[in-house]
């Protein structure tokens, strides 16, 4: 199987191409036609395996079309860690550059400001630690009311470093 088989736009080829990469990892090949479909997806596979382009390359094809409007995310990325937080939204802008859509990720020990300014001029993708989230939800500097994907990343770690309650103060939300 190449990308070229899984019904990508040419915008997200030529990203994928620039890559060097023509050929979908076998978690790629199963989960994004799944993603593709707007089913509900667990996926499972060892680090380095491809997992972040196999829900990020099918989420920004699903996503083309409209534009966010202003703290109203439309994609919602929890991660465990700002390392992996910025890791994921790296991945959303190698494979959305040639997309005009918009990205952001947020974590806490740093300002707060950047991240309210952001969120207020719209931004499709926003990926997140769960305490800064919870943080902009009670200052009403995000709104996700308007979210249409929500991707649990590492969510056995997330469950390991006791995050399940922030999760669900958020998804109570959604
Ligand atoms: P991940 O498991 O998501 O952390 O990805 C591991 C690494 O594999 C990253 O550096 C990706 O850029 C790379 N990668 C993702 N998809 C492919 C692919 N289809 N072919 C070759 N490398 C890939």
């Amino acid at each position: 199987m190449k990308f070229t088989d899984l019904g990508l736009s040419a915008e997200i080829l030529r990203a994928i191409a620039e890559q060097g990469y023509d050929t979908p990892t076998p978690i790629q090949q199963q989960a994004i036609p799944v993603v593709l479909q707007k089913r509900d997806l667990m996926a499972c596979a060892q680090t380095g395996t491809g997992k972040t382009a196999g829900f990020t390359l099918p989420i920004l094809q699903l996503l083309q079309g409209k534009r966010a409007r202003p703290k109203q995310p439309r994609v919602l990325v929890l991660t465990p860690t700002r390392e992996l937080a910025m890791q994921v939204e790296e991945s959303v802008r190698t494979y959305g550059k040639h997309l005009p859509l918009t990205s952001l990720s947020i974590f806490g020990g740093v300002g707060i400001n950047p991240q309210i300014h952001a969120l207020a001029r719209g931004v499709d993708i926003l990926v997140a630690t769960p305490g800064r989230l919870l943080d902009h939800m009670q200052q009403r500097t995000v709104d996700l009311s308007a979210v249409e994907i929500l991707v649990l990343d590492e969510a056995d770690r997330m469950l390991d470093m006791g995050f399940i309650r922030d999760i669900r103060k958020i998804l109570a939300v959604m």
